[in-house]
């Protein structure tokens, strides 16, 4: 279970809310806290996903080490505490509001039974929110079913999207250029404290992401602003999906790249294909690029490729014929065949230009906006 914890929210696949998972007595058999809770989420996820490696990052209240002994099982106490040492648990005065900082700046989906509804003013994104927070529940056999909370709205009346950026202004959670909270994760920031790396993202695996205190990224231990490090650079999170095994790749920014059976330079797939597959795949058979906060993927295969798209509640639609040579953008959950059990898709964190409607700046949807990668004619 423990390959399955990130060291970064950065690179998981899902956030858990540990505090509330812990407690949630509707699963895991008896007890106000067990840890054998989280063994059944992160179960439920590997069958959802069908991703053994799938990543989970832990945020949990100190409140809930605090009351250690309502543990059944003292062996758990132990094991968080590790965990909370070794960087696996990132441990907070309040879970709550951390875990809706980083589902705001990240997307990430969140494993939680919680509604939030003291923190819907300063998160406005919560409201109505379909598709980013799953619950657990009991499944069969004593297993968990992970479904999709529909989050509701908390106020009255729908609110516009002109009064949810004041309403995120006057929290300040908005810069001076207006931007979202989720634009701290295109900048990377450095504690002025010059022994102090939690945030540096050089440092190595285990890196913070910021606190915002009003409306500045602000260092957690010292309680004093970061300062910007420049831009950081982008990275998407791919997986190679081959008869149920799973393989990541990281592609950086401003990348170019092409996967197939054996493309030079490129994500070569050939040793994880069988005889029929490799039949079926072409040398280079698609391009995926990350340019300017979007990635894009192209079909430049000789027998084609499959692609279907998730939609704003996370389901998926029907596959449908790429158009060859044609860049598609690519979130997200969307998968591209390549040919009858060889599947690519996203996972991760999405980028600012990929912000749903009511966070943009009121430009219209296009499947490739303007400023992106032109669609091109040549590989
Ligand atoms: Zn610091």
């Amino acid at each position: 279970m423990e390959h399955n914890l990130a060291t970064s929210a950065d690179s998981a696949d899902y956030l858990v809310d540990l505090s509330n998972i812990v407690r949630e007595q509707s699963i895991g058999g008896p007890g106000l806290r067990s840890l054998r809770r989280l063994d059944l989420v992160v179960a439920a996820l590997v069958t959802l996903t069908g991703d053994p490696g799938v990543r989970v990052y832990l945020i949990a209240d100190a409140s809930l080490l605090g009351g250690h002994r309502e543990f059944t099982d003292q062996a758990d106490v132990r094991k968080l505490r590790r965990w909370v040492a070794d960087g696996l648990v990132e441990e907070v005065p309040d879970a709550d509001d951390r875990v809706l900082e980083i589902a705001g700046m990240t997307r990430v989906p969140v494993i939680t039974g919680d509604r939030y509804d003291a923190y819907r003013t300063e998160h406005t994104w919560i409201q109505g929110n379909t598709s980013q927070f799953l619950k657990p529940t009991p499944g069969p056999g004593g297993t968990v079913a992970l479904v999709p909370l529909d989050m509701g709205v908390r106020t009255p009346a729908q609110i516009s999207r002109r009064e949810e950026l004041a309403a995120l202004k006057k929290q300040g959670l908005l810069g001076p250029n207006q931007t979202p909270l989720i634009e701290v994760l295109t900048r990377a920031w450095r504690c002025p404290e010059r022994r102090c790396s939690l945030y540096d993202i050089h440092s190595g695996d285990r890196v913070l992401l910021p606190r915002m205190r009003r409306g500045a990224p602000t260092c957690q231990q010292h309680q004093i602003p970061l300062r910007d490090d420049g831009p950081r650079p982008a990275t998407a999170q791919l997986k190679a999906v081959i008869n149920g095994t799973v393989t990541r790749y990281t592609l950086a920014e401003d990348s170019v790249t092409p996967v197939g059976r054996y493309p030079d330079p490129g994500i070569a797939l050939f040793s994880l294909l069988d005889q029929d597959a490799a039949a079926r795949v072409s040398r280079e058979h698609v391009v995926v690029s990350l340019q300017k906060g979007l990635v894009l993927v192209r079909d430049v295969s000789s027998y084609g490729s499959r692609m279907r798209t998730v939609d704003k509640r996370g389901r998926p639609g029907h596959w449908e014929q790429m158009t060859p040579q044609a860049d598609r953008r690519f979130r997200p959950g969307d998968e591209v065949e390549l040919a009858p059990g060889v599947i690519l898709t996203r996972s991760g964190r999405i980028f600012p230009a990929e912000l749903p409607d009511g966070w943009r700046t009121g430009a219209p949807q296009a499947p490739v906006p303007p400023g992106a990668a032109a669609p091109t004619m040549s590989t």
